[in-house]
């Protein structure tokens, strides 16, 4: 393993080291600048970075699939291995269908370690070629939420410093 770790030869021709695909799934309801950060990040690590929209009706979403995998593509528009999808049900299953290995997540706050910790293991127990990577929040960003930002949107906050003008914009014709 360690020779065949050392052998250039085998860097270049084993395929699991070409092509790497990451699947980064979430709500996105809406995207934020700390999402942003993270794909971008994302598109300078992998080949492709794919963004998995969740229906996640069970959390009645503001903005429809349609309108979240819209807002995500313009807002990405000027990544080129970045492309932005949707699914319904396991992660793992999107993620095989679309041959990821790499699901990607980010973290913020202590808060969030809990249960991405919960998701990643019981992701690992449901799909073992698939591994979790996690991304550390952009500091700027540590404290941004889509839930936070749509609760002071509904209060008349101007929100251009958390999300990007269109989503603001979109927000504001949603929550007036
Ligand atoms: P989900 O409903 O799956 O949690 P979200 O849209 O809220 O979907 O988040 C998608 C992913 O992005 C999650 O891994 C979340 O921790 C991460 N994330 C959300 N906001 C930020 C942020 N400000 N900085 C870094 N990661 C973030």
């Amino acid at each position: 393993m360690r020779v065949r770790a050392l052998n250039p030869c085998y860097l270049i021709l084993n395929p699991d080291t070409m092509n790497q695909k990451a699947l980064y799934p979430g709500t996105f309801d809406p995207v934020t600048y700390g999402h942003l950060d993270v794909i971008e990040r994302a598109s300078g690590i992998y080949d492709q970075v794919l963004i998995g929209v969740a229906h996640s009706k069970g959390k009645k979403p503001l903005f429809s699939v349609k309108e979240r995998v819209l807002l995500l593509q313009k807002i990405t528009a000027h990544l080129k291995n970045v492309e932005v999808g949707d699914f319904r049900g396991l992660v793992v299953d999107y993620a095989k269908k679309k041959k990821a290995r790499v699901i990607l997540r980010g973290l913020r706050m202590f808060s969030d370690f809990e249960f991405e910790f919960q998701m990643a293991l019981t992701n690992r127990k449901l799909a073992q070629t698939i591994e979790t990577i996690f991304m550390m929040t952009n500091e700027n960003y540590a404290y941004l939420s889509s839930k936070l930002i749509k609760e002071t949107v509904a209060m008349g906050a101007d929100v251009k410093s958390f999300v990007p003008p269109i989503v603001a914009k979109k927000l504001k014709e949603k929550l007036k």
